[in-house]
């Protein structure tokens, strides 16, 4: 049976078989940090959700699809945040645009359907990037927790932007 020789350097010294050092030095890190909250105030936690750090300004939340001046979609469903994305979380379905839907852009092209799926999304940011429209951006927020998968998927109505608070056009 081959037997593995350990340098000298690396081999325990006979207390730290007790682990004794280390449990103590995690220790008085944890009671460091507790005299401090409980007797100097300096708390290094806040009550999320009524409290909120400031988001670094590279920050990248969950997606929203924005309106132009005239308040009409931007999207013109040309797929390529769909093409670009390395995590293949973005499913398009693309329609035309009837004469009574004129609200959504004066493209040939609307998305009937946009979703993304946040448990593929690896917040790259690459679709903002790619879109020729302006129509997507990654500023709408930290993502939620979801009890199902299915709360993980955003649709069109969750990202469309809003205009004085209402959701113009089609909410699908
Ligand atoms: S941020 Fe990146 S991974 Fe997420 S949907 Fe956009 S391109 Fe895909
Ligand atoms: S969000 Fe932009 S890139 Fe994506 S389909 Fe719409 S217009 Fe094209």
């Amino acid at each position: 049976m081959a037997t593995i020789q350990v340098h000298k350097k690396y081999a325990f010294r006979w207390y730290e078989k007790f682990y004794f050092m280390s449990i103590s030095a995690g220790m008085w890190v944890t009671l460091k940090h507790f005299l401090k909250s409980a007797f100097l105030r300096r708390m290094v936690t806040v009550s999320y959700p009524e409290k909120k750090l400031p988001l670094s300004s590279r920050f990248r939340g969950l997606h929203r699809l924005k309106r132009n001046e005239k308040g009409q979609e931007r999207c013109t469903a040309c797929y390529c945040c769909q093409w670009v994305c390395p995590a293949d979380a973005i499913q398009i379905v693309a329609a035309e645009v009837t004469p009574e839907r004129q609200y959504l852009h004066p493209e040939d092209k609307y998305a009937k359907s946009f979703q993304v799926d946040l448990l593929r999304c690896i917040y790259c940011g690459l679709c903002e990037e790619a879109c020729p429209k302006g129509a997507i951006y990654l500023d709408g927020g930290m993502p939620m927790p979801a009890d199902s998968r299915d709360g993980l998927i955003l649709d069109k109505a969750k990202m469309m932007e809003t205009e004085g608070g209402k959701i113009l056009g089609e909410r699908n």
